[in-house]
């Protein structure tokens, strides 16, 4: 097989004993068994990886974070060790490199499980700690969604047959008109305000149980169909409650044969055409394919309808601008 991976040697950078032999050793019991072996060191997760294209060094690959984790698990380096302390928080956790591995090697919860062991103790990075801290204060974030109106509807009780906006713990406080966009695209979609974190921010960041659990009870507080706007929390969440609960809003509007219709607005107050920027920007976590093709899909009926109002169209993947 031709590829990356015969022209990378795994070369450790600030400290020794990274070997490729540790492939199948298990020792400390950090990783479900059989998570570390299906990585064939092939190469093809390389080209994908963000810190990859960044660094051109191998450890700061899916590939060489895999042989450090084995390393880990085989005892041969220690979490202390700096190359293993700075991998585990550089690693973006976007599982793009999930996407594109022929093995099917499941680097999400090779990740948590990592992390997990190594910042255990509250001994992650200070904007980790400091993330965890912050998200698990409902009361101060339910104050701020007042404040900035977030999208909240006032339905008594939680039917599973609606879908269900999620807010989000961020979002409702920070990008709270996203919200209300979603609730407003969505047919019939309510947004119940007694609806936690879904705990992503913990579960990659140090701590999987409690992120666990917290989407466990987010799937409890939102019986049914939960629809989101966040790539990172919908793959959470999937993980934790199942795909066939949780569904990425592009995806969601597609599957209903969502229109724009005469939503869309091209004209400003005084009836000026008013210039339009687009900018489709993928979620670079582990969101379907599906997902994926059906955000382009409205994308592109979006500028069908806006043609004229276009200034200009940005395609975040290609980072290449193009006039329209
Ligand atoms: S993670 Fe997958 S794509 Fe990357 S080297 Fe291992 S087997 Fe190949
Ligand atoms: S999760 Fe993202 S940043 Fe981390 S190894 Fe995979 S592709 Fe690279």
């Amino acid at each position: 097989m031709s590829g990356p991976s015969r022209e990378l040697p795994i070369v450790p950078r600030r400290s020794g004993a990274v070997d490729e032999g540790d492939h199948g050793v298990h020792g400390r019991g950090i990783f479900d068994a059989g998570l570390l072996d299906r990585c064939i060191s092939c190469g093809f997760c390389l080209p994908v990886c963000p810190t990859y294209a960044l660094e051109k060094d191998e450890q700061s690959s899916p590939r060489g974070r895999i042989t450090l984790m084995r390393a880990l698990e085989a005892g041969r380096l220690e979490p202390d060790d700096p190359t293993l302390q700075h991998e585990a928080s550089f690693c973006l956790g976007c599982r793009a490199c999930e996407t594109v591995c022929p093995a099917g090697v499941e680097y999400g919860p090779m990740l948590e499980q990592w992390r997990d062991h190594q910042w255990r103790a509250g001994h992650g990075p200070a904007p980790a700690r400091w993330l965890r801290w912050a998200v698990a204060r409902r009361l101060p974030l339910r104050l701020a969604g007042l404040v900035r109106r977030f999208a909240r509807t006032r339905a008594r009780s939680v039917d599973p047959d609606t879908p269900h906006v999620m807010l989000g713990c961020a979002e409702r406080v920070l990008f709270p008109k996203v919200s209300r966009a979603a609730v407003a695209l969505v047919d019939g979609a309510d947004a119940p305000a007694a609806q936690g974190c879904c705990g992503a921010l913990h579960a990659h960041n140090g701590d999987s149980t409690g992120g666990r659990a917290m989407a466990e009870r987010l799937g409890r507080d939102l019986p049914g169909t939960i629809v989101t706007t966040s790539g990172g929390c919908a793959a959470h969440l999937a993980d934790a409650l199942g795909r066939d609960r949780v569904v990425e809003i592009s995806e969601y509007l597609a599957r209903s044969g969502w229109s724009p219709g005469t939503k869309l607005m091209t004209h400003g107050s005084h009836g000026h055409p008013r210039p339009i920027r687009v900018t489709l920007q993928d979620s670079c976590h582990r969101i379907p394919a599906a997902a994926k093709a059906a955000a382009s899909s409205l994308m592109v009926m979006v500028c069908h309808l806006l043609r004229g109002g276009v200034s200009r169209v940005w395609s975040a993947r290609s980072a290449t601008p193009g006039k329209r």
